[in-house]
Formats: structure tokens, C-alpha cells, sequence
């Protein structure tokens, strides 16, 4: 059997079509369109579309089959950084949008976005949706993954053999829920970050954040935008330190709740109406055995992928979007892009011993991270690394790294503004359009108001 037709025997399963999924999907697909044979492809989706975290779903809990809810997005969810430090250089705004947009869309216009270039092609033929990946399993003999599925429109679980797997689950869905003495004392609502759905319910309220990462600082400025009373930040490791606007405040950790009010490490306390812990998520694999299973914090180069992707102990086993995020759409291309051309028998990896020493000089580095800017700079040089490898259509990641950091002061310089801000396009050279309305007055998230906005309602196309 000549590689061609090795190749077309082989089967690829992908779990997951979010961002990362549906990029994996993509760089198979840019084959294609070159007129190339590609493998067979099936990636399972649990949810009934695409778009993974940015398909924003009203549910918390559990879906309509019982499943547990993945999205934790909310209403009014803005992109936290600017888009054009995640644009595919393979499909950009320009060509989705057709105009300027300004740098900070809304999470229904990214949503469009995202969809934009992977309905060009069949893609979606090669989803299966309401799936859920049960379980998967390697034979050593075979050398095939065995992935037990559950079909949850008809109730039915089934199975099949895979050459390659990639996990595109994410790592932004299942809580970190710590427990704090006494909270079970408390009367208002406690709740997780993933269970936000927007802050309208918190007007005129008191509300206790905790954890002083991304979600704390949206959720914050979202509660205060729409009216919440007072919003507490309480800070574990270090506070997050913007001049905040009067009506929000950084204390350290709570010690412990009494009732209504909680108890700070300083000393003071004070009384609330509702809890939300903003304190990340955990690496959840369900459906992975413990030796197939990646066990990671949430770090930008977790252990034992090499390259960042390839499961160090056996390869064909290909991670996904794994890593504390700076870049996202642009850094899952080119994971996709490398992990593609390995799949194809493009790639060579080196020996497990040599890999084990590059995983070892990454993490090594990731160690002496010190600021944002280090850790820009290394997720920058990462995606260089990668990038050498494959023919993903090249971006300036240097002109990126500038703009992250920008956005870094921006966000010091004032938290309310920062996404009134405007920046270039690496990949056009287009300057974003600043938006219509001052992000803290915007109040309507939808992809209609955002592009035409709202004195020009003839213009909405039917
Ligand atoms: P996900 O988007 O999480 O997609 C994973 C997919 O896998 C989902 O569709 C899920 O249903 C599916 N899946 C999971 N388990 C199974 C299973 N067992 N069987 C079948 N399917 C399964 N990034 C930005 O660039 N800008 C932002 O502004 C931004 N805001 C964010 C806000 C929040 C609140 C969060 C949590 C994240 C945000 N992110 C943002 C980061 C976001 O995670 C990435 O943009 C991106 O969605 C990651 O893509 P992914 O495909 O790796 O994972
Ligand atoms: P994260 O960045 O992993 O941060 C977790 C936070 O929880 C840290 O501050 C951590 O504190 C704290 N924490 C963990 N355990 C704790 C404990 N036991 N007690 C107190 N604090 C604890 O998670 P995240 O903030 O949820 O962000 C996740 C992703 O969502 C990011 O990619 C972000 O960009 C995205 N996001 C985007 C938006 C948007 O506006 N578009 C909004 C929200 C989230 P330590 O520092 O002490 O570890």
C-alpha cells in the first residue's frame, strides 16, 4: 500500500467543535481546497452547534438530554482583548465583515466571525452533533483508540476505532468551586463564575467577587455597568490594582461567612446579597483513562505535550487549546496546522527521550516568568515555534506581543475605557473603527445593533 492510500485508511477523531475543533477541522480542509486527499475526519460535539464557548447558551446545570451545561459566557460579554490579536491569517475580519469593526465585538459578532470561515466549506458534514464522547480507550496491538459515544438525540451509545484523537474539549467549563467556612450560612445566591449569565440580576445589589483573574475583573465591571449597589473583589495571591471607579473595591481572601457577612484577612467585614466565585476552572477529562489523561493546572505550557499538543507517551493522542490563554483563534490554527501535518505524515516527531528535553527547556522558561509582558513574550515565542513548522499563512506575532502589552496599560490605565480603544490589523493593515457607542454605554449586545447601530435600523439587512 503506496502512503496515499495508508493515509486514506486512516481515521481521525476530533472531540469538540469550538474554536479549537472547528480549527482542526479547517487546516484538513485547506488541504482539501488544494486538491489534496485528506484522512476521514468525524469529530463528536455534544452541543447542537459549533462555536464551543462562544456558543452562548441561557442554560446553567444541565442541557435539554441532562448533560452538564459547557458554555460559561454570559450576556453582555465583550471580547477582553483585541481582536486583532486573535484574527486567522487565513480569514480576516475584512473579509468576514466586509468593513472596519472596532477592536472589542461583542461575543454573538466573534460568534459570527468564527462561523464565517468554516461555513465556507462542508465542515459541518463532518460533525456529528449531540454527541458526547463517553469514553476512549487504546489498544497497544492495534494501535487504535476506541471511543464510546453517546448519541443523545435517539439515547443510544455506540462505538468506533480511531487511528489519531484529538481533544478539543477546552478547559474553561468545569468550576473550581473552594469551600470557605461558613458560606453554607449564607442566604443570597453563591454561585460560580460559569453559572454568570449576565448582571442585570445584581442590580442595586452588594455583590462579593472572589479571585482577581479575567473573570473576576468582566464580571466586576459587568455588575457595575449595570447597576449593582457596591462590588467587593477579594484577592487570594495579589489584587489585580486598577484605580477602580468608585463602587468597586479589591480586599484580601475571605477568612470565613457568617450568615450574610463575610470576614476578611484584614480584619474588616462586611454584609452581601450574593457570592460569586470567580476562582477558574479544572482540567476535565471524564471520558480519558488515567493514562491518556493530561493532568495540568491552568498554565501556558502544560506538562507533558510536546509542542505543546502531542501527548508525550504516545502522540497520535493530540491536545488541543490546552494552555492559559494570551492568543486564542491564531494559536489554535497553528496547534491545528502542526498537528495536521504530523497526522498526515508530514511532520517527524523525535524520539520520546528528545521530546521529554524540549517539553523540559519550555517549562523550565514558562518557570521564570516574572509580568504579563514575560508571559506575553513567551506564548509569542511559542507560536514562532510552531509556526516554523508549518505552512500556516504567516502574521507579524512581533506587531501582536506590542499590542497585548498595550493592552495591558490600557486596561491599567482605566478599566471602564479600554475597549473604546482601536488597534491595526496584522493581517489587512485595516485600522479598527471605533464603535458607536462608548463600551460603558452600550447596553445592547447584539451583532445587529454593533454593526449598524441603532439609528440606522433601515440598514439591518431582513
Ligand atoms: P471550547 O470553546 O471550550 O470548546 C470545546 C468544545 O468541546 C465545546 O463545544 C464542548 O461542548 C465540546 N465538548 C466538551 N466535552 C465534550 C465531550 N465529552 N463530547 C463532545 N463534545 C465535548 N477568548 C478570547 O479570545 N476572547 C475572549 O473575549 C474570551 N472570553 C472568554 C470568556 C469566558 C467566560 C471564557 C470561559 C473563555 C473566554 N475566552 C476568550 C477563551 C475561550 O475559551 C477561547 O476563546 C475558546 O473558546 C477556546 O476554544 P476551545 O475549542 O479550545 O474550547
Ligand atoms: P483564571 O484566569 O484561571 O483565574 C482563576 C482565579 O481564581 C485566580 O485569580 C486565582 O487566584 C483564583 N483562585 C483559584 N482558587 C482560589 C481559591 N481557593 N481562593 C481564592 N481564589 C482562588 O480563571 P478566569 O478568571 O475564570 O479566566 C478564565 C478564562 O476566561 C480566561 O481565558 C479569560 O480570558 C476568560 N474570560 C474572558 C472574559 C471576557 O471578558 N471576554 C470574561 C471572563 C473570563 P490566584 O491568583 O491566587 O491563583
Amino acid at each position: 500500500m503506496d502512503n496515499k492510500e495508508n493515509l486514506q485508511n486512516k481515521r481521525i477523531g476530533i472531540i469538540g467543535a469550538g474554536p479549537s475543533g472547528l480549527a482542526q477541522i479547517r487546516a484538513f480542509e485547506a488541504l482539501k481546497e488544494r486538491g489534496e486527499n485528506i484522512p476521514e475526519i468525524v469529530c463528536f460535539e455534544k452541543q447542537s452547534n459549533w462555536g464551543g464557548m462562544w456558543n452562548y447558551s441561557w442554560r446553567t446545570g444541565v442541557g435539554k438530554y441532562g448533560e452538564p451545561i459547557h458554555g460559561s459566557m454570559y450576556k453582555y460579554l465583550w471580547s477582553n482583548g483585541p481582536k486583532e490579536c486573535l484574527e486567522f491569517s487565513d480569514y480576516s475580519f475584512d473579509d468576514h465583515f466586509e468593513k472596519a469593526i472596532s477592536s472589542y465585538p461583542p461575543r454573538p459578532v466573534l460568534f459570527d466571525y468564527i462561523e464565517g470561515r468554516i461555513k465556507k466549506s462542508n465542515a459541518r458534514e463532518y460533525i456529528r452533533f449531540d454527541t458526547t464522547v463517553r469514553w476512549v480507550s487504546y489498544d497497544e496491538d492495534t494501535r487504535k483508540f476506541t471511543i464510546v459515544l453517546d448519541d443523545l438525540k435517539i439515547n443510544k451509545t455506540y462505538s468506533e476505532e480511531f487511528d489519531y484523537l484529538v481533544v478539543a474539549s477546552g478547559h474553561f467549563s468545569t468550576p473550581n468551586m473552594p469551600y470557605f467556612k461558613g458560606i453554607e450560612t449564607f442566604s443570597g445566591n453563591v454561585m460560580h463564575a460559569h453559572d454568570f449569565r449576565g448582571a442585570d440580576q445584581f442590580k442595586d445589589r452588594n455583590i462579593l467577587l472572589i479571585g482577581s483573574s479575567y473573570s473576576a475583573e468582566d464580571i466586576g465591571i459587568q455588575c457595575y455597568k449595570h447597576g449593582a449597589a457596591s462590588v467587593t473583589l477579594s484577592y487570594r495571591s495579589n489584587p489585580i490594582g486598577h484605580d477602580w471607579p468608585q463602587g468597586i473595591k479589591e480586599v484580601p481572601l475571605v477568612t470565613h461567612f457568617d450568615g450574610d457577612t463575610a470576614f476578611f484577612k484584614d480584619g474588616t467585614s462586611e454584609d452581601y446579597d450574593a457570592v460569586i466565585m470567580c476562582t477558574g476552572y479544572q482540567h476535565k477529562f471524564p471520558f480519558l483513562p488515567d493514562e491518556l489523561r493530561l493532568k495540568t493546572k491552568n498554565n501556558l505550557y502544560p506538562d507533558n505535550l510536546y509542542k505543546g499538543i502531542f501527548y508525550n507517551n504516545l502522540p497520535q493522542l493530540i491536545y488541543l487549546g490546552m494552555q492559559d490563554q494570551y492568543y486564542t483563534f491564531n494559536m489554535f490554527d497553528t496547534q491545528a496546522w502542526l498537528a495536521r501535518d504530523f497526522m498526515m505524515e508530514r511532520l517527524e516527531l523525535p524520539s520520546e527521550g528528545e521530546r521529554r528535553v524540549d517539553i523540559d527547556t519550555w517549562l523550565d522558561r514558562n518557570s521564570k516568568l516574572q509580568s504579563s509582558f514575560d508571559d506575553v513574550d513567551f506564548q509569542t515565542y511559542y507560536i514562532k515555534d510552531l509556526l516554523s513548522f508549518t505552512d500556516y499563512p504567516h502574521f507579524n506575532l512581533d506587531k501582536i506581543a506590542a499590542m497585548f502589552k498595550e493592552w495591558l496599560q490600557d486596561k491599567e490605565e482605566n478599566i471602564l475605557t479600554y475597549r473604546d480603544k482601536t488597534y491595526q490589523s496584522v493581517v489587512t493593515g485595516t485600522m479598527a473603527e471605533a464603535h458607536h457607542t462608548d463600551w460603558m454605554d452600550e447596553l445592547d449586545d447584539s451583532k445587529e445593533r454593533y454593526l449598524y447601530g441603532a439609528e440606522e435600523e433601515e440598514l439591518i439587512p431582513e
